[in-house]
């Protein structure tokens, strides 16, 4: 199987995109191979670089305000987003919106939604290694061209990919970590909370401090 520095040397993606080298770095010390939202647009909806590109109707690069303080990345498109072109349409979505609203947030007005994937992945199965790593200099362009004050990490793969880390969500959430130099807060995925619901008070209590940490940027 491919390693993840195969995946960024087939792609020919400078070491400057490797993560956990440059983990401390603020972004905007490096430069993205896509310098505007036309270039990413475009190599999204014609990137090959995995295999998901064979089995998606299209590749679903995010949605909302461009210049956005706030950054929310969940994990990647479902049926409806593949269907749609947009992140977080379906039941999952409404509970977005829902959980944005609880802090006074609205999907497109200084919140620019994202996810780790671009292209969904057959089934709904969870993402692989390989599929990560290719997408992944996508979402650093993104968080490169928005220059968000805060990124909420949406569930396992968003949270444990942006840190690098093995740990659960149960363990990351509760404090502010950063991701090249950006704060960066830790919660459940809206779609567990739909079949977890106790945890929606958890979830609660990560927006709380999402917003303080917001309100001192
Ligand atoms: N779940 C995600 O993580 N992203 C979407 O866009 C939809 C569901």
């Amino acid at each position: 199987m491919l390693s993840r520095d195969d995946v960024f040397d087939e792609l020919g993606i400078g070491p400057v995109w490797r993560l956990r080298e440059i983990s401390a770095a603020p972004l905007t010390a490096h430069r993205s191979p896509f310098t505007s939202w036309d270039t990413l647009a475009d190599a999204v909806a014609h990137c090959t670089a995995c295999k998901l590109h064979t089995t998606r109707t299209r590749g679903v690069l995010g949605v909302g305000d461009r210049t956005a303080d706030w950054l929310i990345i969940g994990e990647a498109p479902g049926a409806d987003e593949d269907a749609q072109g947009e992140p977080f349409v379906g039941q999952a979505g409404k509970l977005l919106d829902a959980m944005l609203a609880a802090i006074d947030l609205q999907r497109g007005n200084n919140v620019y939604i994202a996810n780790l994937l671009k292209s969904r992945p057959p089934g709904n199965r969870n993402p692989e290694p390989d599929e990560i790593a290719a997408c992944r200099p996508y979402l650093l362009a993104q968080i490169e061209l928005i220059q968000p004050k805060l990124i909420l990490a949406l569930g396992r793969f968003a949270a444990q990919s942006l840190l690098d880390t093995d740990e659960a969500v149960g363990r990351l959430r509760g404090r502010v970590h950063q991701f090249h130099k950006v704060p960066l807060v830790v919660t459940y995925h809206p779609a567990y909370l739909l079949r977890n619901l106790p945890d929606k008070a958890r979830a609660w209590e990560d927006l709380c401090l999402a917003r303080r940490t917001m309100q001192t940027l």
